[in-house]
């Protein structure tokens, strides 16, 4: 079962994970063209090799350790974390469209600060 980051990613994008993911599967990075332009970060499910290193990183508590685990009001993300593809402008599309429904559908977690969001998933 992959991890799986959540919206308080959204507004916060440090990308702490991506420095310490052993397997590099958490995109887009900093260094890459995608970056400015997404929402959030993705985990590849089927690169991730559930190590569990990004999630004490993570200054948000965005990062689920299993699809499982990922509560109801963040499911929706964790489909984006599935399809998003880095560099493939369609799957990033995909993605996004995932993250901007989710912040339509949830002001009540957007209106949040990002340290906040998790305790009210
Ligand atoms: S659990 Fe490990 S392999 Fe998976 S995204 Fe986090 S740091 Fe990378
Ligand atoms: S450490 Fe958390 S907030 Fe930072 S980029 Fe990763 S998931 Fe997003």
């Amino acid at each position: 079962m992959p991890f799986v980051i959540t919206d308080p990613c959204i507004g916060t994008k440090d990308t702490a994970c991506v420095d310490v993911c052993p397997v590099d599967c958490i995109h887009p990075g900093k260094g890459e063209a995608e970056f400015a332009a997404a929402s959030m970060l993705y985990i590849h499910p089927e690169e991730c090799i559930d190590c569990g290193a990004c999630v004490p990183v993570c200054p948000v508590t965005a990062i689920y350790d299993s699809v499982d685990a990922v509560p109801g009001s963040q499911k929706a993300l964790t489909e984006a974390n599935a399809i998003y593809r880095n560099g493939h402008a369609e799957a990033m599309a995909a993605a996004e469209a995932i993250v901007k429904a989710h912040i339509e559908a949830h002001p009540e977690l957007m209106n949040l600060a990002p340290t906040d969001r998790q305790a009210a998933h």
